[in-house]
């Protein structure tokens, strides 16, 4: 496995399914969901040319940011399932946190945020596939959360996230990546408070983020690809 290659490589790919879709490669981010990897393979991907690393647990993002493995990125963002118990070890810590996903999370995240005296940067999970097991508000609850994160000074809402089902076969997602860009131009749309910049589109991994840019992903989150296999491992 070559870091830098396969950096090479999904970078020129996102640049063809950019092009392909009529669009700009500068519109899309690629974050490098960077879980289980350790800090020296995190600062390589870096010194590789990733510029934003996406963090899936509380726990390696604390210990990645406690040895500097981040330095010289542009950006760290929390990608991954967030209890409100450990909003005090992201908020403030990290760009964006790209997983609210309840009125609950929210509040709380806000809470942090004015006592740290910082707007926080938030995208909305959507569960776009309906999955019991994922995480992600329903597409039913989503205006709820927007309207409730427009009256929160400490919070900047910036676009939404989602992780549809794992891809049964090649463009499976495309559907729910359509999907997924229809309630982001709805949502932009009905936006009433001056303080939120729509401007980011989170779906795409590594199985399926040429679909997803081609359905409107303004970021791709891709680990394997970059990284290879991980491990096995529960509950991620
Ligand atoms: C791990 C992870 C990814 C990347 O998954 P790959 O299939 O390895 O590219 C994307 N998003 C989230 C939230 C993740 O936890």
């Amino acid at each position: 496995m070559d870091l830098s290659s396969n950096i090479a490589l999904v970078q020129s790919k996102i640049a063809a399914a950019a092009l392909a879709a009529g669009r700009s490669p500068a519109e899309i981010t690629l974050c490098a969901a960077t879980k289980v990897q350790s800090d020296d393979t995190i600062r390589q991907a870096i010194a590789a040319g990733i510029a934003v690393c996406g963090e899936n647990r509380v726990q390696e993002l604390t210990a990645h940011l406690a040895a500097d493995a981040y330095a010289g990125a542009r950006e760290v963002h929390f990608i991954g399932h967030l209890q409100t118990n450990k909003v005090k070890q992201v908020v403030g810590k990290v760009d964006l946190i790209q997983s609210v996903d309840s009125l609950h999370l929210l509040q709380a995240i806000h809470t942090q945020a004015d006592k740290l005296g910082i707007v926080q940067d938030i995208l909305l999970e959507v569960n776009i596939g309906g999955e019991e097991s994922k995480s992600g508000c329903s597409p039913e609850l989503l205006p709820e959360l927007v309207e409730q994160a427009g009256q929160l000074p400490h919070i900047r809402l910036r676009g939404l996230m989602a992780i549809p089902p794992i891809s049964a076969a090649p463009g499976a997602n495309r559907r729910y990546f359509a999907q997924m860009r229809q309630l982001f131009i709805d949502i932009t749309q009905k936006m009433s408070d001056n303080q939120s910049v729509m401007d980011c589109l989170s779906m795409g991994m590594s199985a399926d983020y040429e679909d997803a840019i081609a359905e409107g992903a303004t970021l791709v989150r891709v680990g394997t690809a970059l990284f290879g296999p991980r491990p096995p491992m529960a509950h991620r």
